[in-house]
């Protein structure tokens, strides 16, 4: 359970206690409690005592079914995938990615947030992922990376704006080489500065730093440091690990959780995620992962497998996964159950499957 749901569980309880207190019913002493309720007290809460067992009793079946409602883990529901949607949306499947669509329809980017926003997210990820110099270098525009950041957080700030319940959007730190190639990510001295100019660039228009896909512990490294660099200590800073496919494999590049988690320890990380890959091997690492931290988990699966060597841009085909609603709605369950508190979707993962996670029984508790 996190430290926030403790705190609402807490606070629900307490209001509970004023409500009974003015409603008739007295704290009693044990001594009280003994001599008043005698063979019938296994039925009462010793903290509670009327004059009359009844009411007594109908206080202890409240007590339990609001500890019961509000003890139960709250699960902030994450938006879909965006860059995929985008091109199934737009027909346009080459150029920039999910960038192209920053230069030619931003609506369709800020239709997708709102997509998701009426799907049932809580929180949306800015449309980020291939706003960095190495992929807009591909069409020259790398000194336009910062420009098209600064129009990507303006959309998904207007969105949340104008949202009916509260929306936190999660500025997406992404990888700066392509996705899942450790053995790519640039040298620290070239990541940090760009990670530090993107995080400066969303900062105005965020809620929280979301270091997203890191497939190897220094990526990680050096995208938390420059996001809490700008963060400071007033914003969150989240990091969210791209796992290998095999479940049990540790991150992309083979390192363990444990090594992952441990090189952060400085920078007061505020959430721990899985994305950008297979649920079986999210749920190996939600297992590791709850042994190690009592911060929030969180976790968002691809739809699809992605075979060895892939990137964004080769002849590599994603493999289509069967997985269906259902299917996700269980990992979520499961999920859930094991501690997670925050579920999206990743790759493939788009509104349908956001709506029926939102409006399972899994995201029934109260929101932030
Ligand atoms: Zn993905």
């Amino acid at each position: 359970m996190t430290t926030n749901t403790m705190l609402r569980s807490l606070r629900c309880l307490v209001a509970a206690l004023v409500l009974f207190r003015s409603s008739n019913l007295v704290f009693a002493t044990d001594l009280e409690v003994e001599e008043a309720l005698g063979e019938n007290r296994v039925l009462v809460p010793y903290a509670f005592y009327n004059k009359s067992l009844d009411t007594a009793v109908v206080a202890s079946i409240v007590l339990v079914f609001i500890g019961v409602t509000y003890l139960k883990n709250e699960l902030l529901v994450i938006d879909g995938g965006m860059g995929g949607e985008l091109q199934r949306r737009s027909g346009h499947t080459g150029g920039l990615w999910s960038a192209q669509a920053l230069l030619d329809d931003p609506e369709l980017v800020s239709k997708v947030h709102t997509d998701y926003v009426t799907s049932g997210a809580d929180i949306i990820i800015t449309n980020t992922y291939a706003t960095i110099p190495s992929y807009l270098s591909k069409c020259g525009m790398q000194n336009k990376y910062v420009e098209l950041a600064d129009v990507a957080a303006k959309i998904a700030r207007k969105v949340a704006d104008e949202a009916p319940n509260k929306v936190l959007i999660a500025g997406s730190l992404p990888p700066l080489g392509e996705s899942y190639r450790w053995d790519l990510v640039p040298a620290n001295e070239t990541a940090q500065p760009i990670y530090q100019t993107l995080a400066q660039t969303l900062h105005p228009y965020v809620d929280l730093f979301l270091c997203e896909t890191m497939s190897c512990v220094r990526e990680s490294v050096n995208a938390v440091s420059a996001a809490r660099h700008v963060a400071g200590s007033d914003m969150p800073v989240w990091v969210s690990w791209t796992l290998a496919e095999e479940p049990g494999g540790g991150l992309r590049s083979g390192e363990t959780v444990a090594e992952a988690l441990g090189a952060l320890a400085d920078y007061d990380v505020d959430a721990y995620l899985f994305n950008c890959t297979t649920p079986e091997a999210i749920t190996t690492g939600v297992a590791e992962l709850t042994e190690l931290t009592d911060k929030p988990i969180g976790a968002y699966p691809n739809l699809f497998h992605v075979p060895e060597g892939w990137t964004l841009d080769n002849d590599l085909q994603v493999e289509r996964s069967e997985m269906s609603v259902e299917t996700f709605l269980s990992f979520a369950s499961a999920w859930q159950k094991a501690g997670v508190s925050m579920i999206g979707g990743c790759c493939g993962i788009g509104p349908e499957f956001i709506h029926a996670l939102s409006s399972s029984k899994l995201s029934g508790c109260p929101k932030v």
